[in-house]
């Protein structure tokens, strides 16, 4: 965490985005849990940190008590911390749009095989109507935007070569929107590694981001090296600058090295 808190103050960042699974290993029990104190405020305390954080919920949040990390209570105790299932963040008039997107309730097998888990469904039920509703609503938003960058953030990946690998739902679902809509980035977390993909298919760039806590190492299965840019299988961060023309994406280790980064550049697009 310090070192996140160093590359934050270097870049001077506006706010910090969180991919989900916020508690392990099963979410908060309630806005009473000391878990809140003990997993975030008391952890992220350096000055650079003290910024808004922008959460969505994960598979692990989803086993204890979903509403109570939405909840404005817990905003009251730390005024940094917002969670909501799906939102929109516009980061500057017409720069950039992010797009966050629950995407647990999309993932079957925790419907069908929850294991020993209990999950909190009760604002997802019934899921089918939760999935289209949100589907549409992820739709007209990107639709919509004028923004010059296009990131959609969700917690379970739409590519990858980690542990998890691909949540076949969101390619079937999620996947063609962010190609129709012209996304540049999908950001997530639930793997726990570092890895950039850029897929021969479309111009979106696809961020695990997950190595926030534990890491699994070695964990990696075979993906393409034309589209596999970077992986790690360590823990570490990534940051993303913007601006009108340009975007740039460092990840770091837990030294705060720089293992990999990327950029890429757009002309402005003037509405007629
Ligand atoms: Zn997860």
């Amino acid at each position: 965490m310090a070192q996140m808190g160093k590359i934050g103050e270097q870049l001077d960042i506006d706010f910090i985005i969180s991919t989900g699974d916020n508690f392990y290993d099963n979410g908060l029990t309630g806005v009473d849990d000391p878990l809140f104190h003990q997993s975030f405020t008391d952890i992220y305390t350096a000055p650079s940190l003290q910024k808004q954080w922008y959460n969505v919920l994960g598979n692990h949040d989803y086993r204890g008590n979903a509403e109570a990390q939405l909840s404005p209570i817990l905003t009251k105790m730390d005024n940094r911390w917002l969670c909501l299932r799906s939102f929109v963040l516009n980061a500057g008039p017409e720069i950039a749009e992010f797009f966050f997107v629950d995407t647990t309730p999309f993932v079957t097998k925790y419907f069908t095989d929850p294991e020993d888990h209990v999950y909190d469904w009760k604002a997802i039920l019934p899921r089918e109507k939760y999935l289209n509703n949100l589907l549409m609503e992820v739709e007209s938003a990107l639709g919509e935007s004028r923004a010059q960058w296009k990131i959609v953030v969700g917690h379970h990946a739409i590519k990858s070569a980690g542990h998890h690998g691909n949540a076949k739902e969101l390619n079937i679902h999620l996947l063609p929107l962010l190609q129709t809509y012209d996304v540049d980035l999908y950001i997530n977390g639930h793997d726990h590694c570092l890895q950039h993909i850029s897929s021969s298919d479309s111009g979106t760039q696809f961020m695990t981001s997950g190595g926030g806590s534990k890491a699994w190492r070695g964990d990696v299965s075979w993906w393409n090296p034309q589209e596999l840019k970077f992986y790690h299988d360590g823990q570490g961060f990534m940051s993303v600058e913007m601006t009108p023309t340009e975007v740039s994406i460092k990840f770091y280790d837990v030294f705060g090295h720089v293992l990999h980064n990327w950029s890429s550049s757009k002309q402005l697009s003037f509405a007629i």
